[in-house]
């Protein structure tokens, strides 16, 4: 009688257990879907105002108002340049809560490395140009492909062009290059910038994180950009990594499984029929 009554009160402590447990997880999926909407609604309710505010500002620059004095043209420049980052953190928390949601969609198809990278380097010359910076280009392994979603790839090496121009001393030169490493393809984005110091990566990699501290930038940012870039990297099997020194500069690094290429042909896993 009494090994049974044990047994029955270790049976009725494991029940207990195992009700918190679940009870525990129950909240957290719900804590997980009110964040989800949340974040949301309060982004699309967010960019509505905002696109009506920012077409106001570029109505009146562009003139339609007629000549406006020194004063209000600065204070105009100080309302559109943030109003456009408010837009750029509306646009990573969308992207975020897609990500972790499961809901953002990727198209793979074949993708051209060169092309992806101009494009990227296309879509970044006007920050460019803006910040006084260079990029040059040294690839190699033309025709060579990856499977990837041809949008999110742009926006990853986006973030990664953009961080090494906002990160660049003016007038500072950043290079991309493609690079074949047997089976895989390694992107890199390189600054000659201010470096990261050593034990850096959980904030570099993390979410809201920044490094510095933003008095001391040129240009703002939402410390965003490289957890997206990091989950889409993931998303296509790729890795993501730096190397950096400080006061030198910064190397990102992506590397692919390729699809063909020319440089090593022999290298691409043939499947068995
Ligand atoms: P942010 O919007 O601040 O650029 P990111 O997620 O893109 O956010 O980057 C996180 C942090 O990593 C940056 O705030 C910066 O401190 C550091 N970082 C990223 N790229 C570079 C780089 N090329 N050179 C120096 N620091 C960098």
């Amino acid at each position: 009688i009494d090994i049974s009554w044990k047994f029955y009160l270790g049976y009725r402590r494991n029940l207990e257990q195992m009700k918190l447990v679940e009870k525990e997880a129950e909240l957290a999926r719900a804590a997980l879907a009110v964040k989800s909407q949340f974040v949301s609604v309060v982004s699309h309710e967010l960019r509505t105002p905002l696109t009506s505010i920012k077409g106001s500002i570029d109505l009146i620059n562009s003139g339609a108002v007629g000549e406006l004095p020194q004063k209000a043209r600065s204070l105009l420049e100080i309302a559109g340049r943030n109003s456009h980052r408010l837009a750029l953190l509306i646009d990573d928390l969308l992207d975020l809560q897609k990500m972790e949601a499961g809901e953002m969609s990727f198209r793979f198809e074949p993708l051209d490395v060169h092309a992806t990278i101009h494009e990227a380097i296309e879509s970044t010359s006007g920050f460019a140009t803006k910040l006084g910076i260079h990029v040059q280009t040294e690839l190699e392994a033309p025709g060579c492909t990856i499977m990837g979603d041809r949008n999110r790839l742009v926006q990853a090496l986006q973030n990664l062009l953009s961080n090494a121009m906002k990160f660049s001393n003016e007038g500072g030169t950043v290079t991309v290059s493609a690079r074949p490493i047997g089976s895989r393809v390694r992107v890199s984005v390189r600054d000659r910038g201010v470096g990261i110091p050593e034990g850096a990566e959980d904030r570099v990699f993390g979410k809201f994180t920044q490094v510095d501290s933003s008095e001391k930038r040129k240009v703002g940012g939402t410390g965003l950009g490289l957890n997206i870039t990091k989950q889409i990297a993931e998303r296509h099997d790729a890795t993501i990594e730096y190397e950096s020194e400080l006061g030198t500069g910064t190397v990102f690094y992506m590397e692919f499984n390729r699809v063909t290429g020319s440089e090593a042909p022999e290298e691409v896993p043939v499947r068995p029929q």
